[in-house]
C-alpha cells in the first residue's frame, strides 16, 4: 500500500489556466493548484510552474490536486519578459527535448536568416533543434536549376552539413511524414514557424486528433496571440508531446553576451580558439579564424551575415538597458 503521507501522483503539467493546472498522471487528467508556499513571485521567472514540468502532488477529497513539489528540469524554453530587464525571463515551456523550425520552399520561401535567429536561441537554452521544410510539393513541376529548387538544395546541403536533422515534407500530399513522426516520438517537440509556412497544416497532417483541440485553445483564449501566453501540451498518438505556444513565433536573441554569441553557431565552435583575442566578436578584430573561414569559403556567408544581424541586436539591446 503506497504511504498516505508521500505524494500521491506524479504527472506532467500540459497546460495552464491562470492558477490552475492540468496534470496528465497515471491516473488520468488531475486539475491541480499550487501549494501556497511557492506562489508567484517566490523564482526569478514570471511563474514557477510551466507547461511540460514534471509535478508530485497529493490529491484532495474533492478530486483536485495541491502541487507539492516540481522536479529539476532537463530545459527550459525561455524567453525575455517585455522591457527586456536582465534576469527576468518567462519560462514558455518545461523540459521541451526538441524544438523544430518550420520553413516552406515557397510561400513565403526560405529564410535563412530567421532559421539561423532560432537555432541560436534553441542552442542558448541547450535544445536540440531540428528545421523541418514544407509545401516540397510546389517543387516538383519545376527544372533543376529553377531558383526555389536551387535554394531548396542549398538550404538543405547547408543545415544539414551543420549537423541538424532537415526533414522535407509536404503537409499536402504527406510526403516525407513518417519520417518526421518518427523524431516526434516520444520527445516533447516545439514546432515554431513564421505565419505561412504550412504549421497548422503540418500538425494537423500528423495528428489529425488534434485539429479540434488546438481550434478549441485559441477560440476559448478569444484575442489570439495577446492572451494566448500559456502554451499547452497535445499528447501524440504514438506518443510523445507537442508544445503549442503562439509565443514563439516572436522569440529573438536575447539574454547572451555579444562575445558569446560565436559560441551558438555550431560551425564557429571549433575555430574560436584560433582567433587572436579570447572576446573576439569575429567583425572588426585582427586574426580573426572566423573571417578566415568565410573568406576561405569553409563558412557559409549566409551563416556569417545572420552572425554579424544577430550580433547588432545584442549591441542595440545592450545599449537599451543603458549599459
Ligand atoms: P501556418 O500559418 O504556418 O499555420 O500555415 P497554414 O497551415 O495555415 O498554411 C498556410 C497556407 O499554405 C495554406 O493556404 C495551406 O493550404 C498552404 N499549405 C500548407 N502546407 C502546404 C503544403 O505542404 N503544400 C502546399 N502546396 N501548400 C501548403
Ligand atoms: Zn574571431
Amino acid at each position: 500500500m503506497p504511504d498516505p503521507e508521500q505524494p500521491a501522483l506524479t504527472g506532467r503539467v500540459v497546460a495552464s489556466t491562470g492558477s490552475w493546472y492540468h496534470v496528465e498522471t497515471p491516473e488520468g487528467r488531475v486539475q491541480a493548484r499550487m501549494r501556497g508556499r511557492f506562489r508567484q513571485g517566490d523564482f526569478g521567472t514570471t511563474n514557477p510552474v510551466a507547461v511540460g514540468d514534471i509535478v508530485e502532488l497529493t490529491l484532495g477529497d474533492d478530486g483536485t490536486g495541491a502541487i507539492e513539489r516540481i522536479l529539476p528540469r532537463t530545459t527550459q524554453l525561455s524567453r525575455r519578459a517585455a522591457g527586456r530587464r536582465v534576469g527576468i525571463e518567462a519560462v514558455i515551456a518545461a523540459n521541451v527535448s526538441r524544438a523544430w523550425c518550420v520553413q516552406s520552399v515557397a510561400l513565403p520561401g526560405l529564410n535563412p536568416g530567421l532559421v539561423d535567429r532560432f537555432l541560436v536561441t534553441a542552442a542558448r537554452d541547450e535544445i536540440p533543434a531540428g528545421v523541418i521544410v514544407n509545401k516540397v510539393d510546389l517543387l516538383d513541376d519545376l527544372d533543376a536549376d529553377d531558383e526555389p529548387v536551387r535554394a531548396a538544395g542549398w538550404f538543405v546541403d547547408l543545415y544539414g552539413s551543420l549537423g541538424y536533422p532537415v526533414v522535407e515534407v509536404s503537409a499536402r500530399d504527406g510526403r516525407g511524414l513518417d519520417r518526421l513522426r518518427e523524431l516526434l516520438r516520444d520527445e516533447v517537440s516545439v514546432v515554431s514557424g513564421p505565419s505561412g509556412v504550412g504549421k497548422s497544416s503540418l500538425l494537423n497532417a500528423l495528428a489529425p486528433e488534434l485539429s479540434l483541440r488546438t481550434g478549441a485553445v485559441s477560440t476559448s483564449t478569444g484575442k489570439g496571440k495577446h492572451t494566448t501566453t500559456n502554451a499547452a501540451l497535445y499528447p501524440l498518438s504514438f506518443g510523445g508531446y507537442l508544445v503549442d505556444t503562439p509565443g514563439i513565433r516572436e522569440f529573438g536573441v536575447t539574454g547572451l553576451e555579444p562575445h558569446d554569441l560565436g559560441h551558438y553557431f555550431a560551425e564557429f565552435v571549433p575555430l574560436l580558439p584560433d582567433c587572436r583575442f579570447p572576446t573576439c566578436t569575429h567583425d572588426h578584430e585582427p586574426d580573426c579564424a572566423v573571417k578566415a573561414a568565410v573568406e576561405a569559403g569553409d563558412v557559409s556567408h549566409s551563416r556569417y551575415l545572420s552572425y554579424l544581424s544577430i550580433l547588432e541586436g545584442l549591441r542595440a539591446g545592450d545599449r537599451d538597458v543603458g549599459r
